[in-house]
């Protein structure tokens, strides 16, 4: 992250991180992307070296922190070279949120220091295989039984969905997905157990990036929770999940800038060392100029995007701020992935080089979290129109 913003805990933080990931991600990335698949033993790993609980309250076994530990955490894992594993090992971090907005106390101390310990893993399962962006158009219902609700419905891309010990499921406990006037009401989330009745998972699905992460289908049939499970009454979902937003795109932003980074890094190494025509790369104004290009897009997406998060810290509300920050992010990120492989050549193009990964794994910021066509939505709504 930005320095300007950082005290001394964050700059331990970071170089503590930096090393673990050096050790534990960084040789084995390449290896597991091919696999599919990072150790699930991992989660306790990371937890065990402080990467798992920074921004989370202490008495549920986290450290306190603010948004600058976890971006700075985020940024470390990233440069694992592996954007799958660092999404896979954070997918708590769009999980737990709702949790602690909505969640009871009882239901916050069950739930959430079992995942902070890395024993239990959570995921968010929002998108359905008829609706992303519109999540005002799910169509997975829950039905009050008693002590329980039963629920019918599928979801889809659901990032750590196959190891996940916990689902926090958003459900339709009310509202009608083809009204448009109580389409937002009866929004809920539930919290799934692995090993509920009626709830299984489909296969892995097979993505373009991200190979670590395992990405799910999850389907619940007659599948009973608890009642018990549901955070924050019937109809809070749409606030909960709108209240994560915040955190989330910048997580997203701030890891779209640690990848545009690495690209840069990768490249300045690899022109520095390849030679033609008798001189190496870096020896031709050209490509050093399309460096300089590329370095000062990643330093101005990097400025915004701390900046953003300083204001967050401050407790501003930074919803169409974090918008444009996460597209501006992700433009630079697109932009530096893409020189990247060009200034590779033929190297850039092979799965041996980790810039050919890095343009792969970056198509996905643009899309997850929020598409941009969406920020731009919340631009236009939040900051421009005047009605
Ligand atoms: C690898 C991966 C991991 C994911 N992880 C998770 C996860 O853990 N949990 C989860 O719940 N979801 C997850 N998702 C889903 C992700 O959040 C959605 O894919 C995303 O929100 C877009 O929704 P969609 O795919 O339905 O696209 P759609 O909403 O169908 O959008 C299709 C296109 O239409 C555009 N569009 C839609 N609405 C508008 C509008 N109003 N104005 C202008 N343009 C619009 C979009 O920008 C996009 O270009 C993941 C997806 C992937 C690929």
């Amino acid at each position: 992250m930005l320095d300007l913003f950082l005290d001394d805990s964050h700059r331990a933080l970071a170089r503590s991180a930096q090393g673990w990931v050096d050790r534990h991600i960084a040789p084995h990335a390449a290896a597991w992307e091919e696999a599919g698949a990072f150790p699930r033993a991992l989660h306790a790993e990371a937890a065990a070296a402080g990467l798992v609980g920074t921004v989370y309250p202490e008495p549920l076994g986290g450290q306190g922190g603010d948004v600058f530990h976890g971006l700075v955490v985020a940024e470390a894992l990233i440069r694992g070279g592996s954007v799958g594993t660092a999404m896979g090992l954070g997918s708590h971090a769009i999980a737990l949120p709702p949790i602690l907005a909505l969640g009871s106390p009882a239901q916050q101390a069950r739930f959430v220091p079992p995942v902070l310990r890395g024993e239990q893993v959570a995921c968010l399962a929002i998108t359905e295989p008829g609706a992303g962006s519109d999540v005002a158009g799910i169509r997975t219902r829950a039905v009050r039984d008693g002590d329980h609700y039963v629920v019918h419905g599928a979801k889809t891309f659901i990032t750590s969905g196959l190891r996940a010990d916990l689902v926090v499921l958003a459900v339709r406990t009310g509202g009608d997905p083809d009204d448009p006037a109580r389409r937002h009401e009866g929004v809920s989330l539930l919290v799934v157990e692995r090993g509920t009745p009626g709830f299984t998972t489909g296969r892995a699905l097979q993505k373009m990036g991200w190979w670590a992460s395992d990405t799910a289908e999850l389907f619940f049939e007659d599948c009973r929770v608890p009642a018990g499970n549901l955070l924050g009454g019937e109809g809070a979902g749409f606030l909960g999940i709108m209240a994560n937003f915040v955190s989330e795109r910048l997580l997203l932003a701030a890891s779209a800038v640690a990848t545009a980074r690495l690209a840069l890094d990768d490249t300045r190494a690899w022109l520095a060392q390849r030679r033609a025509f008798l001189r190496p790369l870096d020896g031709f104004q050209v490509l050093r100029h399309r460096l300089a290009e590329m370095a000062t897009a990643e330093a101005a997406a990097r400025a915004h995007v701390a900046t953003v998060a300083e204001r967050h810290r401050r407790g501003e509300d930074v919803t169409v701020e974090v918008a444009m920050a996460k597209n501006h992010a992700v433009q630079a990120c697109a932009f530096v992935c893409d020189q990247a492989v060009q200034l590779h050549g033929g190297m850039g193009y092979m799965r041996e080089s980790r810039v050919e990964r890095l343009f792969r794994d970056q198509r996905l910021y643009g899309i997850g979290g929020g598409t941009t066509e969406v920020m731009n939505e919340v631009i236009w709504r939040r900051g421009l129109s005047s009605t």
